[in-house]
């Protein structure tokens, strides 16, 4: 039997699609394999958000190449964010001739297509796709039995001024409403305990408010007890009746995963994020009163051109204020094709190293602070592992608690109450 290997890298976005890629390599016969090595079809679902991504896939495909030096049948793909950005597979097509089949976001589903002109035509594949066209599905090979992802909508309109999705990803699209709920169902029906919906900015799904909120009502009405996430959210389309329908119904995770990305003004206008740091506190006033133990994670970027100290000092305030669950961090990368490459006032990677890591340290100790303030609750955890006698889970508002269990607790649900809380980790027992 012929086996291929995925590397993803990147987003879940870029994960769920990886499972449609082997979904379309099931359906040719092939097998999963445990690496590149022992693999006969090997693809690269890239990301390109970051250069350091970027980097990993190009030091990956110098390892591949050697396999292929080896074993010259082996075919070698490579799809996704960075091959779509422009001139990257022209690159890839020159400096990399072992590739056997670039192609981009838009044209994913074709992969069958494309190994047959290869396996059986001998031919090599080029093919990248300027625009988006029709939402296309595909068989989905799904990594594992408690989680899995839905894909709600494709592609993003913002134009955030550092990021390149938009450009690599296409407009927004979304999906059929009845098409997701029936997808969503069988989900839950096939003993899926967790379903988290994907998107670019989720709550513009449909064109915006109600939409979004009326898939989320729509999603929690079947039987048994299952969890509905989403993510990502945008401050700026983030919309009460969202909030409301999360509150609505046990079914959906008292959990919102809300990026803020600058707690300065001045810099979140220069990033393009359309709101304010005040606009954001609102929506986050909004949603604690409404669901007073929510779950609050954020994406929060140092180093974009321009910061200064007192523009730092602005996140570091607003992380103190909100008190996030978790919190993301990332140090402004340059990607071509972006305003915000072409802008005056790039920062030496020094002050940015020195900011990330005063803002770690600083959600480090809000965490920790926060996890200590947990001991003695009890949450209702999904347990999605079990390793060594060690079960491991995840609260409705996302906090991740581990616990002694054996491997039949994977995939059930029940209370656990903390009896512990060492370096932002939360340790309980089974109530
Ligand atoms: S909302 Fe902004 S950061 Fe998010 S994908 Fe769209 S452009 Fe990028």
């Amino acid at each position: 039997m012929k086996k291929f290997f995925i590397n993803t890298y990147g987003c879940q976005m870029n994960v769920h699609e990886s499972e449609k890629l082997a979904g379309i390599l099931h359906q040719r016969g092939y097998v999963a394999a445990l690496s590149n090595e022992d693999a006969d079809v090997i693809l690269l679902n890239t990301c390109c958000i970051r250069e350091t991504a970027e980097t990993r896939v190009l030091g990956n495909l110098g390892i591949i190449k050697k396999i292929k030096e080896k074993r010259p049948n082996v075919i070698v793909g490579i799809c996704g964010c960075m091959p779509q950005k422009k001139g990257t597979a022209e690159m890839l097509k020159k400096r990399c001739p072992f590739i056997d089949i670039i192609f981009g976001t838009h044209n994913m589903y074709k992969l069958g297509e494309y190994l047959d002109e290869v396996e059986n035509r001998g031919k090599k594949v080029l093919e990248i796709w300027d625009s988006e066209g029709e939402i296309q599905s595909a068989p989905v090979l799904r990594d594992g039995k408690v989680n899995a992802w839905v894909n709600i909508m494709y592609g993003c309109d913002n134009f955030c001024s550092y990021c390149i999705v938009p450009y690599v990803r296409g407009r927004e699209r979304s999906r059929d409403f009845d098409e997701i709920v029936s997808e969503v169902r069988s989900l839950i029906e096939g003993g899926y305990k967790e379903v988290t919906l994907l998107g670019q900015n989720v709550n513009s799904y449909g064109g915006g408010s109600p939409q979004f909120s009326k898939l989320l009502r729509a999603l929690s009405k079947f039987d048994g007890e299952y969890r509905i996430k989403f993510m990502t959210s945008h401050p700026k389309d983030l919309t009460l009746d969202v909030v409301e329908a999360m509150a609505s119904s046990d079914k959906i995770a008292n959990y919102i995963h809300l990026p803020v990305q600058a707690g300065s003004d001045r810099i979140l206008k220069l990033m393009n994020r359309k709101y304010t740091s005040g606009e954001y506190l609102e929506k986050i006033k909004m949603i604690r009163s409404i669901i007073p133990d929510v779950g609050i994670s954020s994406d929060l970027m140092v180093g974009f051109p321009t910061e200064n100290e007192e523009d730092y000092l602005c996140s570091e305030n607003l992380i103190k204020e909100v008190k996030y669950n978790n919190l993301y961090t990332f140090i402004y990368s340059r990607r071509s094709g972006t305003v915000a490459d072409k802008m005056d006032g790039q920062i030496d990677i020094k002050t940015k190293t020195d900011r990330i890591e005063r803002l770690i340290k600083l959600q480090f100790d809000i965490g920790n602070e926060l996890a200590k303030s947990y001991v003695g609750k009890t949450f209702r955890v999904l347990c999605d592992t079990v390793k060594d006698g060690i079960g491991y889970g995840k609260s409705s508002c996302d906090k991740s608690i581990s616990f002694v269990a054996s491997q039949d607790r994977v995939g059930q649900f029940f209370d656990v109450k903390i009896t512990q809380a060492k370096n932002n980790k939360l340790i309980g027992e089974i109530v």
